[in-house]
């Protein structure tokens, strides 16, 4: 059993059963059973049941709202009115996505036969979400896995179930074979029994590097593709020319958005040195505006953190910093796991702070002299996932954009995201993408038909002049 913990303010919310990790496998067979069925569905077919599936999402807002809300913290306006409807926008995506997913290439490749690709299913997918977003990577894992024709088993993070619990229980009413998506629950060792499990023919895992690690690890006996969206320490680059109110207001929203619990969250902002003592006060401005609050109350713009510890952990990078504190950088007194914005400038690039993932509302200020120094600081830590260029200047910003090793560069803003775009990172911040008609590919294997049509010309018979 998992107590379920609000983080607004500490209360027990629910208590949910864990799936006996023996039980894994029962899931996994029933899961392959329903794939033997869904496979054959024509595309349109799953569109229709996706399609379905995005409108009772729809229709469940107030109460995937509530569940989510209780146990995130998040103010509850910005997963209803904003993660909500991108996530029914993710699937209706995804349904159309199931209709385009084609073979690319074929023809007469070789003398007398015809060549057809096709695309397959892989099969059963075990996917494994972390607890920051929990619905919309729910459905980022399970919405490009059935759109491709796969069975899906989904392992929620042991503190955020049961948004999960609840998109697979809409799901059993979209017209999809029984089984088709289920949830399993529990921590670590629920998510190696899924990853482990020989009737798993695909892992797709989204938490921390550590955790892309082991899962990596487990699914190396059984050969298993894999598909990791890990951390990030995403870069903001502020030059000469960026306006600097703009700026502050964009990097400070994306720094804090989901009280910085965002693998694309801008953690460090490098600024040019002629420009930095302005800079570091427009954000000072800006990060001292961000009123974290009752998730519930109208004017809240961040919830708590996940968790008493994560809240502790948070503290310790931060008091252990290199830099100066230049607001925040304590815990709201209170009830809840709340945790002030904070900017720190003037670290050094190779200490902690810098270097880890914090997961909080936490923004680091270093300047730079010169593009060069700016690109080489940017991609010096282990990740590469998300990152933005400040600038009026295109040329540049396309220039600095380039040479950036990360998944996705912004230019003039940072975390927006749409459904046909391809999320996921590079180095640290693993591979393979969520979102887009990647993503449905990336859930799928091409198979090569050959057919004789006719007697293959013999060997030479031409010879270009
Ligand atoms: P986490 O790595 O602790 O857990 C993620 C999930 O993996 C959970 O369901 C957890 O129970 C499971 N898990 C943990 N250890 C496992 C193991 N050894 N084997 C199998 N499963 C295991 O991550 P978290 O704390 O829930 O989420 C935060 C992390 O997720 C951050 O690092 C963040 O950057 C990352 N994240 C990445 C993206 C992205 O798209 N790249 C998006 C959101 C979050």
């Amino acid at each position: 059993m998992t107590t379920l913990i609000n983080p607004a303010d500490g209360s027990a919310v629910d208590v949910v059963p864990d799936t006996p990790v023996e039980r894994v496998a029962e899931t996994v067979q029933t899961a392959r059973e329903a794939f033997e069925q869904w496979r054959e569905a024509t595309p349109g077919e799953r569109a229709r049941v996706l399609l379905r599936l995005a409108d009772l999402v729809e229709g469940d807002a107030e109460e995937l709202t509530r569940l989510e809300v209780e146990e995130t913290g998040k103010p509850a306006s910005v997963f209803r009115d904003g993660e909500l409807p991108f996530a029914v926008d993710n699937l209706r995506f995804f349904a159309g996505a199931a209709r385009s997913l084609e073979g690319t290439g074929a023809g007469v490749l070789s003398s007398g036969y015809t060549s057809v690709l096709v695309r397959r299913p892989v099969g059963v997918v075990g996917s494994i979400s972390p607890w920051n977003f929990p619905f919309i990577m729910a459905v980022w894992k399970a919405g490009p896995a059935l759109a491709a024709g796969n069975a899906v088993v989904v392992k929620p993070a042991p503190a955020t179930p049961r948004t999960t619990l609840r998109l697979a229980e809409l799901f059993a009413s979209a017209g999809a074979p029984d089984g088709l998506l289920q949830v399993v629950t529990g921590g670590a060792d629920v998510g190696q029994a899924l990853v482990t499990d020989p009737g798993v023919d695909m892992v797709s895992v989204t938490g921390s590097s550590a955790t892309g690690r082991a899962v990596m690890r487990g699914a190396v006996d059984g050969l298993k593709r894999v598909h990791l969206e890990l951390g990030g320490k995403a870069p903001a680059l502020v030059f000469d020319d960026a306006e600097l109110e703009g700026m502050a207001a964009g990097v400070v929203m994306g720094a804090t958005y989901n009280t910085g619990q965002d693998c694309t969250a801008a953690t460090r902002v490098y600024i040019d040195r002629s420009r930095y003592g302005d800079a570091v006060e427009a954000l000072r401005e800006a990060v001292s505006r961000v009123r974290p609050g009752d998730p519930w109350a109208a004017g809240s713009d961040i919830g708590p953190l996940i968790s008493a510890a994560h809240r502790d952990r948070v503290h310790g990078f931060v008091t252990r910093s290199s830099g100066r504190v230049v607001c925040g950088g304590k815990p709201v007194d209170g009830p809840g796991f709340y945790y002030t914005p904070t900017l720190i400038a003037d670290a050094d690039q190779d200490s902690e702070i810098v270097q880890s993932e914090v997961f909080g509302p936490v923004l680091v200020a270093i300047p730079f002299d010169g593009e060069d120094e700016a690109v080489r600081l940017a991609n010096a830590t282990p990740y590469g996932l998300a990152s933005s260029v400040w600038s009026a200047d295109v040329s540049r910003a396309l220039r600095v954009s380039h040479r950036l090793d990360v998944g996705v560069t912004w230019v003039n803003d940072h975390l927006p995201i749409a459904s046909e775009a391809p999320h996921g990172g590079v180095k640290g911040s693993g591979f393979g993408k969520d979102m887009s008609q990647e993503a449905v590919q990336e859930y799928s294997v091409t198979r090569h038909l050959m057919i004789k049509h006719a007697a293959p010309r013999p060997r030479d018979s031409f010879r270009p002049a």
